[in-house]
Order: structure tokens, then C-alpha cells, then sequence
């Protein structure tokens, strides 16, 4: 099972080119990697706090603070927009790479 840890809102940018890759679970899209390892339900609104779009994709962000590469519902814009964001309360936090030590899902809070 995960473990739940706290990670920060604040300061999180998109990892350019990183919507080419994907992961090695093999789950065929960031969103599908999110569903799949939050086991949640696909949030209707993007996680981008002051977005209102709908999440249609799963976006590859990094911060300098949290020591993994995470994965959030966004919308379109949010996933290829440059520079700094914040996120929404309560997100799910899904850690892009489960095969090394990311294996703790993050709440953010
Ligand atoms: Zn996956
Ligand atoms: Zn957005």
C-alpha cells in the first residue's frame, strides 16, 4: 500500500519535453498513470490554483523542494504553460516514476 506524505502548493513548474515520455508501469498516458496510482476519481477542474478549466491531462511537474517527479490533472494549458504555478488544495500528488524510491503518494496540502 502507499503511505500518504504532505508535499508543498507552492512553486511548481511543468518539465519540459517530459509529455513524451511515459511511465514505466506501462499505463499508456500521464492521466491514465494518475488514475491508475491515486485510485482516485479524475478530478473535474484542473489542479493549477486560479484555473477553472476542465483536467483533461495528466501534467509531468517538478519542484525543487519535493525530491520526485510528480504527476497532476491539469488542463491542456496548464500542462505546457512556462513558469512557476501553485496548486489547488488537496490534490493528489502522484509520483511519476514508481520504480524508484517515489513510491509515496503525496497529498498536497
Ligand atoms: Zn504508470
Ligand atoms: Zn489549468
Amino acid at each position: 500500500m502507499y503511505t500518504f506524505i504532505k508535499v508543498t502548493l507552492k512553486n511548481w513548474k511543468n518539465k519540459r519535453g517530459a509529455s513524451n515520455r511515459s511511465c514505466e508501469c506501462g499505463c499508456g498516458s500521464w492521466k491514465d498513470h494518475w488514475t491508475q496510482c491515486s485510485g482516485e476519481v479524475w478530478p473535474p477542474k484542473c489542479s493549477v490554483e486560479g484555473c477553472d478549466n476542465t483536467a483533461t491531462v495528466g501534467a509531468y511537474i517538478v519542484n525543487p523542494k519535493v525530491p520526485c517527479d510528480m504527476i497532476i490533472p491539469t488542463c491542456h494549458s496548464c500542462s505546457i504553460r512556462e513558469g512557476k504555478f501553485d496548486l489547488v488544495k488537496d490534490v493528489w500528488v502522484v509520483p511519476a516514476d514508481r520504480a524508484k524510491k517515489c513510491t509515496e503518494l503525496d497529498r498536497a496540502v
